[in-house]
């Protein structure tokens, strides 16, 4: 199969609905991550994408739509926590999970009885459903165990040959998936952290919890209230170390271990802000501490390119846990399967 990156035209969006309607996959940007999308309610073509990926079956999909509308159809209830995250934070980077109706194929919600819908705000995916006329079951547009794709290009390195269409919107402005919220009890539930920071669920909510596996690995076997959670994503192939403490104390130990591993004909990387200084060494730029929005929309870019310059090791400055930093952390510590030294 070949596959062709487009502008999102009028003309390439009609063209990526009909391939959506008649069970095809279309890779298309949001303001999270690029996703892979197919007709939600087709099971068939919702099989396509764990093909695609090689996704393990028992992670479910999210479902996104563009209209309020769309909901009723694919959920048994919309609990009223559910009702006040939606109208503070839609169309934006949250995923709801609602009881789901028969009408959600069992490929979406991997077994569960459960599905997590979102509306985002990106303009082309937003036209992208509209032209479909169908809510898109879409996961992140990686091959599984690869970081997940902040550009077309990202994208075009897992799923050439895969896929018909990919529609190139630039790079994703926030850059980590969407936070997952559990919001059928009276305090919404965190199972995975992004865009929408626990700060501002708190502010609207009153109240909320995260999951424990949020900055903790899964033991072996170990049930997950949100399935992503479990598998080592993000996995660059360079052993990744996490060093959190002092700016002082990390640079020197991130500079000491950085320099032993050229020593013993390592090729090493590190992952740290501007503004902290690392002399000639090898850095991917995390942006400034302050701004932990800029590790989020560089994180995933960066994981690759330690792939593709072929790295052994990559040191990382530890984010601050506020804000969107909670999301970065999540994801940096599980490519580094947790190995947080602090210091
Ligand atoms: P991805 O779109 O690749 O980031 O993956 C979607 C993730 O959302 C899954 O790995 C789950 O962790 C989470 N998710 C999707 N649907 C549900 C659901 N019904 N219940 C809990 N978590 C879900
Ligand atoms: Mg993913």
């Amino acid at each position: 199969m070949i596959t062709t990156i487009a502008e999102p035209t009028d003309e390439q969006l009609q063209y990526g609905g009909r391939l959506i309607r008649e069970g095809q996959l279309v890779a298309f940007p949001t303001e999270t991550v690029y996703g892979l999308g197919a007709n939600a309610l087709d099971g068939r073509a919702v099989e396509q994408i764990f093909k695609a990926k090689g996704r393990p079956g028992d992670n479910p999909l999210i479902v996104h739509i563009s209209e309020l509308s769309e909901i009723a159809p694919l959920v048994t209830d919309v609990p009223e926590m559910a009702r006040i995250l939606m109208d503070a934070y839609w169309p934006g980077p949250m995923t709801l999970i609602f009881p789901k109706s028969d009408a959600v194929p069992d490929e979406v919600s991997a077994g569960l009885d459960t599905v997590g819908i979102r509306m985002p705000s990106h303009p082309v995916a937003r036209a992208l459903i509209t032209s479909s006329q169908r809510p898109i079951a879409a996961p992140s547009a990686n091959r599984s165990g690869r970081p997940s794709p902040t550009t077309a290009q990202h994208v075009f390195e897992d799923m050439n040959g895969r896929i018909p269409l990919i529609l190139d919107g630039g790079a994703c402005s926030v850059g980590v998936e969407s936070t997952v919220i559990d919001a059928r009890g009276d305090v919404p539930v965190i199972l995975r952290p992004g865009g929408i920071t626990p700060e501002m669920v708190k502010i609207v909510a009153g109240a909320v919890r995260l999951d424990e596996h949020i900055m903790a690995p899964v033991a072996e076997g170990e049930r997950v209230r949100s399935p992503g959670m479990k598998y080592r994503h993000y996995a660059p192939k360079a052993k990744t170390v996490i060093f959190e403490g002092s700016p002082a104390r990390v640079i020197k130990s991130i500079c000491d271990r950085y320099d032993a591993e050229l020593t013993s004909g390592g090729f090493p990387a590190i992952l740290g802000f501007d503004n902290h200084d690392y002399g000639d060494r090898h850095v991917l730029s995390l942006g400034i501490p302050a701004h932990p929005d800029e590790a989020a929309s560089r994180l995933f870019a960066a994981l690759r390119e330690l792939d593709t310059e072929g790295r052994t090791l990559a040191l990382c400055e530890a984010v601050s846990l506020e804000g969107i930093g909670l999301a970065v952390m999540n994801r940096m510590g599980r490519a580094a399967a947790f190995d947080i030294i602090h210091l």
